[in-house]
């Protein structure tokens, strides 16, 4: 293996990261599977980039537990790999600051704006968004007031506060599925609450729950209600979306996995995004306004696993080396 530094940090007698300023070629916001392959990349480009993370790097791969379709690791947990992935970024020089973006503004000139809320205001010609998404709520009544208190978005997290006790999981989706396997080596019993009558789920994961004896479907049922007392929740208040047919289950525990909201409030002009948020790019992972590039959950596409997410950063990453080297040319605008 070899390493290429960063043009940054390759003069031994240069000062550390911190002291280096806040101006850069490019800003990558997040520190999930994309923004640490694209730090990567962009280290290898030679460019002066800068990770910003409000927490430890990783982003989902810290509420995956395992994860058995990256390739080249037949098993691995989510904790792990993001940490062979920063330590990889590393090694080409990523500099992974831990800082919480609260604006991103692209001034007339082209140049971006990224604020964050230590009060640095971070400065580049590109920026690429990896900031992925946040949980959706499921939005009905007890959920707010049962959150941390029986009411979880992450199994891996809180799956352990729930051992031997009956539990259910809502939502069809991959996480949803998944997620209700890996709470079954804590709970007693484990029931998927599903809107319709099948799961979006891939095939292989739908497989795993079937088989998994301590797993009861719900099918055709939403929840109306979490009800508790003061210990916690103890109970949700169904509804069968076929019947209307009401009807109440005792659980401690209900871990809610409807999908994902993505992260893109950040930033402060328009830029084009399908109904539900999801940023719309071109082949090179443009968004719709010059220099800004999206990569990795927040962007439209057809699934969103880790290996999509590294494609995009990729692409995201080579896309900027050869924007900046227009844009030096005076070949686009700003
Ligand atoms: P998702 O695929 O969008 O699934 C969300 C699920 O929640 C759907 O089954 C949906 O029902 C249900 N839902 C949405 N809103 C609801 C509501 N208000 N009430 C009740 N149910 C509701 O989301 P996800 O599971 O979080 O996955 C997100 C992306 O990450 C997907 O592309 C997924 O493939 C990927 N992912 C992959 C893996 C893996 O491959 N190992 C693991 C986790 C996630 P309907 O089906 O009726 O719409």
């Amino acid at each position: 293996m070899f390493y290429i530094r960063n043009p940054m940090t390759k003069d031994p007698f240069a000062p550390p990261p911190d002291e280096i300023g806040t101006e850069f070629d490019v800003i990558i916001i997040g520190a999930g599977p994309a923004g640490m392959c694209a730090a990567m990349y962009c280290g290898r480009g030679m460019l002066r980039a800068v990770v910003l993370e409000r927490g430890i790097p990783g982003g989902e791969l810290l509420n995956t537990e395992k994860i058995e379709d990256y390739p080249g690791f037949l098993s691995i947990l989510g904790p792990d790999l993001a940490e062979k992935m920063a330590e990889h970024a590393r090694q080409f020089g990523a500099d992974i600051r831990m800082e919480d973006v609260v604006s991103v503004v692209r001034r007339d000139d082209g140049i971006f704006e990224v604020a964050t809320t230590t009060g640095a205001m971070f400065t580049a010609p590109a920026v690429i968004l990896t900031a992925g998404g946040t949980p959706t709520r499921l939005g009905v009544s007890g959920e707010a007031e049962y959150a941390g208190r029986g009411v979880s978005y992450c199994a891996v997290c809180d799956g352990a506060f729930f051992k031997g006790e009956t539990i259910a999981v809502i939502g069809g989706g991959d996480a949803a599925v998944e997620e209700a396997d890996y709470l079954t080596r804590y709970a007693e019993k484990v029931y998927i609450i599903h809107r319709r009558d099948e799961f979006r789920a891939s095939r292989v994961v739908q497989e795993r729950a079937f088989f998994n004896p301590k797993i009861e479907v719900l099918w055709n049922h939403r929840v109306l209600e979490m009800v508790g007392d003061v210990k916690g929740l103890t109970r949700l208040n169904l509804e069968h979306t076929v019947t209307g047919a009401k009807s109440d289950l005792a659980v401690t525990g209900a871990f809610v996995f409807v999908g994902f909201m993505p992260n893109t409030g950040l930033v402060k002009q328009h830029i084009v995004h399908d109904p539900a948020g999801y940023l719309i790019t071109n082949d090179r992972m443009e968004t719709s306004i010059p220099g800004l590039f999206a990569a990795g959950d927040l962007r439209v596409q057809l699934t969103r696993q880790i290996t999509t997410a590294v494609g995009d950063a990729t692409t995201a990453a080579i896309a900027v080396e050869k924007f900046l080297t227009a844009r030096k040319s005076g070949a686009t605008s700003g």
